[in-house]
């Protein structure tokens, strides 16, 4: 499908619900962003308390959009960590939200707002945002990876969001990219993300640290530095060779998992976002190297990498496309009594 020869979109109001915080804006069809807002997620708190924030931050936008003049929402996107399933609008068990289960949370705003609302994973929202008006616009086969604490990923192949049959499709960051190696957060052994991401980069630091191998990284962290990727970081950029070799390594990791990612699914683009490879240019260039040591030579060839246009908002703006394919897809669809009965029907998703 090319976003050229769509029908305009509508106005979206679009939900990012984050471990560390919750931001809510009015998205215009220009995906312009509108009546930002933002809090503390605090999930500490328990389930109802974040849901009870969302919806009361979501109202204040839309109020906020209204009195701007600005046209209403023809309904609500909600970005959210992963795993979750995008037609039911359950979020499932994201390990950064505490205590969260199978949480019905497309329905609860929805009835909050009285507005259809729907779910997607975060980085599948912000692959729809980079492909429609970002770093991957104008391609049929595109990903789009984020880089920060942990790696995750977003797929558009043929043009559309590969999604998988439970949704879950497009985990990047959980390719193994080293048989016995490290253990990942989800517990498994030798994930890139537990090598090229925020979290095993301090873990190698910690190592480090602990077999004394980096003055300039004791020093720093005697003066009270928190020992995390930043810190690595800087000392690499302070001329630290143990450090540079970590980041190295990291950096490489990343490659190794997009060289696989080329050979796999022949992309034309990969973007590379996330706090991580906003910070550290050097990720792109090792990524190219090891895509033209590790993929073969006609993938490796035509596929670009670049860094993400849209920054932070790419998990606001891409609720615009989202919520308007999806209003009218029955797939997506919830009659309330879904919410009772699906258990018994095979879920809203069944034809
Ligand atoms: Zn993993």
């Amino acid at each position: 499908v090319d976003a050229e020869v769509e029908q305009p979109f509508q106005p979206v109001l679009a939900i990012d619900l984050g471990g560390t915080q919750i931001r809510t804006a009015v998205i215009t069809p220009d995906h312009a962003v509108h009546a930002r807002r933002a809090v503390l997620t605090q999930d500490q708190e328990g389930v109802d308390a974040v849901v009870g924030r969302i919806c009361d931050l979501a109202a204040q936008t839309r109020d906020a959009a209204q009195a701007d003049g600005l046209p209403a929402a023809i309904g609500i996107g909600i970005s959210s960590p992963g795993p979750l399933n995008p037609w039911r609008g359950l979020v499932v068990a994201p390990p950064n939200l505490r205590g969260w289960r199978d949480v019905p949370l497309a329905d609860r705003v929805a009835e909050s707002l009285d507005l259809p609302a729907f779910l997607e994973r975060d980085t599948n929202v912000a692959v729809k945002a980079e492909w429609h008006y970002g770093a991957a616009r104008g391609t049929q086969h595109a990903i789009y990876v984020t880089i920060s604490t942990g790696i995750g990923g977003g797929i558009i192949v043929d043009g559309r969001p590969l999604l998988g049959p439970d949704g879950t499709a497009g985990e990047v960051g959980h390719i193994t990219v080293e048989l016995d190696g490290p253990l990942c957060g989800d517990g498994k052994p030798g994930h890139a993300e537990a090598i090229g991401a925020g979290a095993g980069i301090a873990r190698e630091a910690r190592a480090l640290l602990e077999r004394g191998g980096s003055e300039r990284l004791a020093a720093l962290a005697a003066e009270g530095e928190r020992v995390d990727a930043a810190l690595v970081a800087r000392a690499a950029d302070e001329g630290d060779e143990a450090c540079r070799a970590i980041l190295d390594r990291a950096w490489s990791a990343i490659g190794a998992m997009c060289a696989s990612l080329v050979n796999v699914l022949n992309p034309e683009v990969i973007v590379l976002g996330g706090s991580i490879a906003e910070h550290r240019p050097r990720v792109r260039e090792t990524v190219k190297q090891e895509i033209e040591r590790r993929a073969f030579a006609t993938p490796a060839k035509r596929v670009r990498i670049e860094m993400a246009a849209l920054g932070d908002d790419v998990s606001l703006i891409g609720s615009l496309p989202i919520v308007n394919e999806r209003i009218g897809d029955p797939a997506y669809r919830r009659e309330p009594a879904d919410r009772l009965s699906s258990a018994h029907r095979g879920g809203a998703n069944a034809p």
